[in-house]
């Protein structure tokens, strides 16, 4: 039996949250067991308690094996930022993968967004110097070498074309991209997979060029946040979008997308993003614990999905008429 922490958040966040929690349920019956800790977080908590980040969930997040995070709004820096640095979750790895049925832009896409979680313009600090403002880019040998041996192994481990592409503006930001492209180099040096360099403007227009040509693209944090943004939408869409932010001892779960609130009121939100979510955990789970029925279910939820959505049941933001709960039943009554 697995603890798992949930973040239920804002906008789709609580519709999502029910939905995954009815889907972990039903995976008891094969083989996985979850309990849900439900947690605070997001402008919800921000009104009720003055903290976008509980102490309270904090501490229970700790306390968990896994986390997984529905979408949170407005606060959402000061939620997933702040667990990414605190938990060092130095890791964000966004797959995108086109399957039938979707409306991607071809259907050999397969490719992976390892993306370096901690460091970058997004540490936040920024300095009003009254006629003008300054943010500062950090970028560190440590934290740009980690990553990329997360990407050659990630490489290693995939069944793709065991190719890694580091993307950066090294001839703008020679420094700090610099540095991040010759530590990728240096470690490329290691392992028997394909390297090359690109530079991020080329990287958004091959990924709707060429998408098929990526296998790991391993880059620095809002690089890599917009770059995995286009890569979902290239497959079909940011309702089927999961990510995975994994350190070396824990790891949290959560949707690509935000909180959609132009759509929180309908419940009609693609579930999906936060159930590949699962999947996700799953594997990370079931490899810390040498525990194959947890694999193993992760991979029958994400195949559940994708039959279904072949067959053509499918939400709205994919061109099918499924509200949010009737989907995750489907879910669940295939499982
Ligand atoms: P953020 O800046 O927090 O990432 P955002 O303003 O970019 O958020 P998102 O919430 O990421 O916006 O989503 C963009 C749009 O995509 C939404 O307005 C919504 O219409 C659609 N969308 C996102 N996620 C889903 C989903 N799970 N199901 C259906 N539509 C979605």
């Amino acid at each position: 039996m697995y603890e798992i922490s949930m973040i239920r958040g804002d906008g789709i966040g609580p519709d999502l949250a029910d939905s995954a929690s009815s889907v972990l349920g039903a995976m008891g019956r094969l083989g996985a067991e979850f309990e849900i800790v439900p947690l605070d977080a997001g402008d919800g908590a921000l009104k009720k308690t003055g903290k976008a980040l509980p102490d309270e969930t904090v501490s229970a997040i700790r306390n968990s094996d896994a986390c997984l995070k529905a979408p949170v709004g407005e606060s959402a820096a000061d939620v997933i930022v702040v667990l990414r640095r605190m938990l060092d979750l130095y890791a964000n790895i966004r797959p995108a993968k086109s399957y039938p049925g979707m409306n991607a832009l071809r259907d050999d896409i397969d490719m992976v967004i390892v993306r370096e979680n901690t460091e970058d313009l997004y540490t936040g600090k920024e300095f009003d110097l009254g006629d003008s403002a300054v943010a500062l880019r950090i970028i560190s040998e440590a934290a740009s070498e980690r990553i990329a041996r997360h990407a050659f192994e990630t490489a290693e481990r995939r069944d793709g074309a065991k190719k890694v592409t580091c993307v950066h503006k090294s001839n703008v930001m020679r420094i700090t991209d610099g540095l991040f492209a010759s530590t990728c180099s240096r470690v490329a040096k290691e392992y028997d997979i394909r390297f090359e360099e690109m530079y991020v403007d080329a990287c958004a227009m091959n990924l709707i060029r060429q998408p098929e040509k990526f296998d790991v693209i391993v880059t620095t944090n809002l690089f890599g946040d917009i770059l995995s943004d286009e890569s979902s939408q290239v497959v079909g869409g940011l309702g089927m979008a999961p990510a995975a932010n994994i350190g070396d001892d824990f790891a949290l779960f959560e949707p690509v997308h935000g909180a959609a609130f132009d759509i929180a009121d309908s419940h009609i939100a693609n579930p999906s993003s936060f159930l590949l979510s699962i999947k996700m955990m799953c594997d990370w789970l079931g490899a810390k614990h040498k525990d194959d029925a947890c694999t193993n279910a992760g991979r029958r939820l994400e195949s559940v999905i994708f039959d279904l959505v072949k067959s053509g049941v499918k939400t709205r933001d994919i061109g099918g008429d499924q509200n949010t709960a009737q989907f995750t039943q489907k879910i669940i009554d295939a499982l």
